[in-house]
């Protein structure tokens, strides 16, 4: 950082140790540069006035203009209040205060003409203002041009840092930096995208001359932050790829072919057809791949990593695929050895639960090469794990995987594998290109044919009858049935008996009829939820009802009925990939949101995207305009995001371009060394300097 900038802020006038500390410990404060990025949340235009006879709302600021016409105390002890009258020509209006009475009435002059500023309230009928500002009009030295009102906190006030505080500070840190404020971005990028030198923007952000100004000011700062953070990621992502070579999979080899030609289930869909190129592509170049799947519930991922698999089995390597739950890998198990049964493919899978003596077996085959594939949870990344060669790790719904997790899979070997992960909560892509920024992205946007969509369904308490009679229906002709409840861990007692609850209703309803029911829920052993899960797959029980332990990847084809329990206590990809459970099968399928009667407006909004859209990447944008990016990543990476002008929900257009400029700055100097990004590169090391959290991400 250019030394002034880095001065420490208790340096700056009117600062001093007290308020430094103030500052750095509330509002994060340290440097002058920390200040000058202090941005306002807001302005008020101090040449624009209300009329008096329009206001109707409170907790919103006017500005009016007119004369004092009356001044006087009323009530006595602690109900005293000092009120006056002013009027602006469109009507009046009672300015009230509290305290301070002798110096207000010392001050202000009934019939002048005053600028009045405040918050009106409606109080007994009638608007009032409680502590407005109050300044005197006086002809030719009329207040203009822009208030900036800054974010504060209580402690800050204390200290005389209120918005009008920091106002002031700014001000004085304007003064002593008196222009020495250096560009960060070439004078070609800014004359291309016409964006304000960054002096300027700094200054209109915090004194701005025009509404005009200050969009532009935003503008210019807000592109600066998402360029340098995509020109970060993208660096990092060169840099990767040179360093780290990965096993050329040139061949398609025979494996593949077989497979392809001979025991392919079904015709691939074009989406998958286009990944698998994209996939292919980067195994061949002999860099190393890390690339990320996105494709919604459905959409037929799994193939798409078998075929990958087989690959890199014709390639003389072996593969892995790990899921993150032991049902899950189990499915897996099952579902590739069927396809696989008539080729000459070792396929094992591994586990929690594996036996010691399978075990070891498992390790040596690994080590002799005599295992292609393995399949398993979190066992496999175990350090006993130990292959011949492994050329591939595909990992399905990444978002269980911690990052240090998946470096933990490029470990095992010498060369790190390959790396495909697959996701079914589809990342909307200005967040993906911000989190996985490093990743390379291919989207499957293309379900199977024939699959019906998911008639969705919002109802409430009052329709509980209908609902069984509903279910009873289904299970008529031959189809089962979810019903799912939440468990959070802060409510657990409370959901528990919820879910205890709806079983003997649905218990009570349905075991008269000769169906029976399986429930499936966190606390039970593993083996016993194994079983119940299993006899639910195999047709035996017709409802299963369970906690969202079912959430991820289960398959049971004939399963045409999902009700989702108190469904507004549930997140939208969550409820997304609940209603992906049904409608894998031929048979059209429901999915019925059932919540209390008083829900929540951003509830309620939920509840109405669900039902009026299959698309998973339509409800991953609904939910990040709904909860913002913090949330909808996870705490973990929330950090992270603390971008401090731009938005990642709202500022979509810009992260792209940032991304292709600084993509296309790379592609002709890919260290960013030449003379001409001298400035890029300096700016770029302070903006890391800064952000300690970065490494580790993706
Ligand atoms: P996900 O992407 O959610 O993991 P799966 O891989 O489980 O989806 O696929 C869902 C279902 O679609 C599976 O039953 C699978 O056999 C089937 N499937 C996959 N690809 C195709 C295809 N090209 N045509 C028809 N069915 C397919
Ligand atoms: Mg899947």
């Amino acid at each position: 950082m250019n030394a002034l900038l880095a001065t420490p802020i208790a340096y700056l006038k009117g600062v001093g140790p007290q308020k430094a500390q103030v500052l750095q410990d509330e509002l994060g404060i340290f440097t002058f540069q920390d200040l000058l990025y202090h941005f306002p949340y807001r302005y008020q235009d101090r040449s624009a006035f209300h009329d008096i006879a329009l206001i109707n709302g409170e907790d919103q600021y006017v500005q009016l203009k007119g004369r004092l016409t009356h001044i006087s105390e009323i009530g006595s002890g602690r109900q005293k209040k000092l009120l006056g009258r002013f009027s602006d020509g469109s009507g009046s209006i009672d300015l009230v205060w509290f305290q301070g009475f002798q110096w207000i009435k010392g001050n202000l002059n009934v019939q002048d003409e005053y600028i009045v500023f405040g918050k009106p309230k409606f109080f007994q009928n009638n608007w009032n203002i409680p502590h407005p500002e109050l300044l005197k009009v006086v002809p030719g030295l009329e207040r203009k041009g822009f208030e900036a009102f800054y974010p504060s906190t209580e402690k800050c006030q204390h200290k005389g840092l209120h918005s009008k505080g920091l106002s002031k500070l700014i001000g004085n840190l304007f003064e002593q930096l008196a222009n020495q404020i250096p560009e960060t971005l070439p004078p070609l990028i800014c004359t291309e995208l016409n964006l304000l030198p960054r002096i300027k923007a700094l200054r209109e952000i915090h004194q701005p001359s025009s509404e005009t100004l200050i969009k532009a000011a935003r503008y210019r700062l807000k592109w600066e932050e998402l360029f340098f953070l995509q020109l970060e990621l993208l660096l990092r992502k060169g840099v990767r790829s040179q360093k780290l070579k990965g096993y050329p999979i040139k061949e398609v080899g025979a494996a593949f072919m077989e497979f392809y030609e001979h025991h392919l289930p079904f015709e691939l869909t074009g989406a998958q057809k286009r990944v698998l190129k994209e996939i292919r592509k980067d195994l061949g170049e002999g860099t190393h791949m890390n690339r990320l799947l996105q494709g919604d519930v459905g959409s037929g991922k799994t193939l798409v990593a078998l075929l990958c698999l087989l690959l890199a089995k014709g390639n003389m390597l072996q593969g892995a695929l790990m899921a993150p739950t032991e049902i899950l890998a189990n499915q897996h198990f099952i579902g590739i050895s069927e396809l696989l049964r008539e080729m000459d493919i070792k396929v094992a899978l591994l586990t929690g639960s594996t036996k010691k003596a399978e075990r070891t077996r498992i390790h040596d085959g690994l080590l002799s090469g005599e295992i292609d594939l393995l399949i398993g949870t979190h066992a496999l990344l175990e350090d006993t794990v130990q292959f011949k060669n492994l050329g591939l790790v595909v990992i399905d719904e990444q978002h269980r995987f911690g990052v240090a997790q998946r470096a933990k899979m490029w470990r095992k070997n010498t060369t790190p594998p390959h790396v495909l992960i697959m996701t079914a909560t589809p990342i909307p892509r200005t967040l993906a290109m911000t989190f996985y920024g490093d990743l390379d992205v291919s989207v499957i946007d293309e379900l199977p044919p024939g699959r019906k969509p998911i008639h969705t369904i919002h109802r409430r308490e009052n329709h509980r009858d209908k609902l069984l009679t509903f279910i009873h229906e289904q299970l008529q002709f031959g189809r089962q049935a979810y019903v799912v409840y939440p468990l959070i861990q802060e409510s657990e007692k409370l959901d528990f008996k919820n879910l205890e609850d709806g079983f003997a209703q649905i218990e009570e309803f349905f075991k008269p009829l000769g169906y029976q029911i399986s429930m499936v829920h966190g606390k039970m052993k593993p083996a016993d939820k194994e079983a119940a899960m299993q006899e639910f797959v195999k047709g035996q029980t017709h409802i299963m009802v369970a906690t969202t332990v079912i959430e991820v990847g289960v398959n049971v084809p004939n399963a045409s009925v999902m009700v989702i329990e108190s469904a507004e206590r549930f997140g939208l990809s969550q409820l997304h990939q609940l209603r992906g459970r049904v409608g894998r099968g031929a048979e059209k399928s429901y999915c019925i949101l059932m919540t209390g009667d008083g829900i929540s407006k951003e509830a309620q909004k939920r509840m109405d995207t669900m039902v009026s859209s299959n698309d998973g990447f339509v409800l991953a944008e609904v939910d990040l305009q709904l909860r913002g990016p913090g949330d909808l990543m996870g705490t973990q990476q929330s950090g992270a995001l603390a971008l401090k002008i731009a938005d990642l929900a709202k500022d979509g257009q810009l992260v792209q371009l940032a991304r292709e400029k600084a993509r296309a700055i790379l592609e002709t100097d890919a260290q960013l060394i030449a003379p001409e990004n001298a400035l890029l590169n300096q700016a770029l090391r302070e903006v890391l300097k800064n952000k300690p959290n970065w490494g580790r991400i993706s």
